[in-house]
């Protein structure tokens, strides 16, 4: 069964959308997942992954409750820019314990830690729903990153897409998803750098298995 909800508002007030999967009551009972793209709007492949994941799921439902927001940052997608509306970077301004005011150019995590609405957004879904395993749509590196319990799962998916899969990115995030999702509460955090999309959908082709994986059978 699938369902469409408004899990919040962005800073100019596009509503942010997240679509719905339920499994069927047979199936074994596991916590749900969250999958999001467009964190950074100037990242629009990550929007369009999820899109595609959709549409594979409207025809074969996932194995568990799964949530997808193609695009958490609008504002940014439809701008074209990397920060929000008020030019934060929203992938620092998560309320991890390492969040800081101190940035370097083009990383203002906000005036306080999860002061953007939509950073607040994917933070109630998640504590509203209960996610554990959370998955990240970010681009274009072609790499998996794992935060928290996330190394099996980010290691398979690897697999699958053919990507490598990493621990460690090599700077630091203050105030990332991964930092309070996954470094804190110990969650399933899989950060995907997926490709450009090509017009012959061969970045969809590489992502596909991986994604499918993440909401699918045993895991
Ligand atoms: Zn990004």
């Amino acid at each position: 069964m699938r369902t469409d909800e408004i899990v919040g508002t962005t800073v100019l007030g596009r509503p942010i959308e997240a679509i719905a999967f339920r499994p069927p009551s047979y199936a074994k009972a596991r916590p749900p997942a969250v999958i999001f793209g467009a964190l950074h709007g100037d990242e629009p492949a990550s929007a369009l992954q999820a899109q595609r994941l959709i549409e594979e799921l409207l025809d074969r439902p996932p194995g568990r409750e799964t949530w997808i927001i193609p695009a958490v940052n609008l504002d940014g997608l439809m701008a074209g820019t990397k920060n929000n509306a008020r030019d934060v970077d929203l992938n620092r301004n998560f309320a991890s314990a390492n969040w800081t005011g101190e940035h370097k150019g083009g990383y203002f995590p906000g005036a306080s830690a999860e002061s953007e609405p939509e950073s607040q957004a994917l933070a109630a879904l998640i504590d509203r729903i209960g996610a554990e395993r959370l998955v990240a749509l970010h681009a274009t590196f072609k790499v998996m990153n794992w935060d928290g319990r996330g190394r099996e799962l980010a290691e398979e998916m690897g697999r699958l897409a053919g990507y490598p899969a990493s621990g460690d990115i090599g700077y630091p995030t203050p105030g990332s998803f991964g930092s309070k999702y996954g470094v804190d509460r110990g969650l399933e955090v899989v950060t995907v750098e997926v490709p450009y999309l090509e017009v012959d959908e061969r970045a969809w082709t590489e992502t596909r298995a991986a994604l499918r994986w993440s909401v699918d059978l045993p895991t």
